[in-house]
């Protein structure tokens, strides 16, 4: 199965060591290439295009920041730099690790942008070092040296926003600590999809999931947002950790997915897999709308509001003008007001008696081909919990599929596999 690659950002002041260790850890680790960035800067002579920098003027640069081209730029010491967005997820979807050597302002950026980004500072000893090092390497006058280091105080400011420090004090432990962070990284589970000697006691799960490989999928995950204010909203106990479990699943078939996810706890899927935020359920409509043009399956595990308030006021409600009422009217149904430009899979998360009957129901006035049923009146099942288990429901015949009770990332497996398969029989009948 398909194990995602990763990205691994240095950033920190000039002169802290960045492109040391980046061409080291490239140099060192099977698997790993690094980013070519684009620049307005002009080419120091000995730099090769292609190699060093991708050299462009300032209309084209402009041109490519129109088109959404870069994943991340930045304006550093007077000239524009970006990092090309598709290169970057193609190399990771080939399960490639992608090493960017790039300044603060843009590593803040990719976490935005790529939350499961790996972002790593690095500081030599002191200021004073620094300054040192800076004026040992030669490259820079006087003047510019002052300049970077009154700029090293403020992107020392933003290091809270990244996940590593690494003193690059002695270079040869800073190499170590480097190597010992790509480690780690590389056994996390939500890098290495599902492992081999897991499926080894599950036998035939996951069969079917190859159905989706280069297939397009949309996944709708966590709540939405609906705002009284512009600080509070009515809103529901969706974590989004169901959603990212399915993006991860489709991504580990070989598949390319999109996460359209409101604002939610849990909204770090594997890098490869593009992140769309949305906030209110009239935004999510209007997302998805966009994004399932050409998609092969639309994924609904978002919990979309039902109700949004009738009016929103701007600024903040004062406490001390007394009671509100709160006026509610309810949302689109937004799978509904789709159509039915591809296939879908909703998923009910229902209480009591006749939960297979009203999740029929809701399947077919939903217009999906299959739901997945989970109960929230049993123990650790539903919102807010590390597990799942459920039933998955057809629309064209009346078998289900019990999903048994694991992880909800093993519960994705399952579910994603399980549709495969019936793609499968129904592509061939
Ligand atoms: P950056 O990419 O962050 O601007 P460089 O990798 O170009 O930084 O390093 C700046 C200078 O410091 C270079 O001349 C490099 O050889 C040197 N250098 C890097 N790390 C160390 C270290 N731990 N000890 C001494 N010199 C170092
Ligand atoms: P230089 O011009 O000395 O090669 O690089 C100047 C600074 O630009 C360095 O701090 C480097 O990390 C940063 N930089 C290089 N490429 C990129 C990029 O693609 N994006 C951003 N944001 N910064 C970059």
């Amino acid at each position: 199965m398909f194990s995602s690659g990763m990205l691994f950002v240095l950033a920190g002041p000039s002169g802290a060591g960045k492109t040391t260790l980046a061409h080291h850890l490239v140099g060192k680790k099977d698997g790993t290439v690094f980013s070519v960035s684009t620049t307005t800067r002009a080419s120091r002579g000995e730099e090769i295009h292609g190699a060093d920098y991708f050299f462009v003027d300032d209309s084209e640069f402009s041109r490519r920041v129109e088109s959404s081209y870069f994943l991340e730029w930045a304006h550093v010491h007077g000239n524009r730099y970006g990092t090309e967005g598709a290169w970057v997820r193609e190399q990771m979807g080939r399960g490639r690790s992608v090493v960017l050597d790039i300044d603060v302002q843009g590593a803040v950026q990719i976490k935005e942008a790529m939350p499961s980004a790996i972002l790593i500072f690095v500081l030599p000893a002191s200021s004073d070092v620094l300054r040192k090092r800076l004026e040992q390497r030669n490259t820079d006058s006087d003047k510019t040296v002052e300049k970077r280091m009154k700029a090293a105080a403020g992107e020392v400011s933003f290091m809270g926003v990244f996940d590593y420090f690494v003193c690059n004090d002695v270079l040869e432990e800073a190499k170590l600590e480097v190597e010992s962070i790509f480690h780690a990284e590389s056994m996390r589970l939500r890098n290495i999809g599902w492992p081999v000697q897991a499926l080894d006691y599950h036998k035939g799960y996951t069969s079917g999931l190859s159905f989706w490989r280069g297939k397009r999928i949309v996944v709708a995950s966590g709540p939405t947002r609906e705002m009284i204010d512009d600080v509070r909203f009515v809103s529901n106990r969706s974590s989004g950790l169901m959603g990212v479990s399915m993006a991860e699943a489709f991504l580990a078939a070989g598949a390319r997915v999109v996460l359209v996810s409101g604002p939610a706890f849990n909204m770090e899927p594997p890098g490869p897999v593009r992140l769309v935020k949305v906030g209110s359920a009239s935004d999510m409509r209007e997302t998805l709308r966009k994004e399932i043009i050409h998609a092969d399956l639309l994924v609904m595990a978002a919990a979309v509001a039902d109700f949004t308030p009738v009016s929103s006021t701007s600024g903040k409600l004062k406490r001390e003008e007394g009671s509100i009422s709160l006026d509610l009217e309810p949302t689109p149904d937004i799978t509904r007001s789709l159509g039915s430009s591809c296939p879908v899979i909703s998923f009910a998360l229902e209480y009591g008696d006749g939960a297979v009957e009203r999740a029929r129901k809701k399947m077919k006035r939903k217009n999906s081909f299959a739901i997945f049923l989970n109960m929230g009146d049993e123990p650790e099942v539903g919102m807010e919990t590390a597990c799942n288990s459920g039933t998955l429901l057809f629309a064209s015949v009346e078998k289900s599929i019990e999903i048994p009770f694991g992880s909800k990332k093993f519960v994705a497996f399952g579910i994603a596999a399980a549709l495969g398969r019936e793609m499968e029989k129904s592509d061939n009948e």
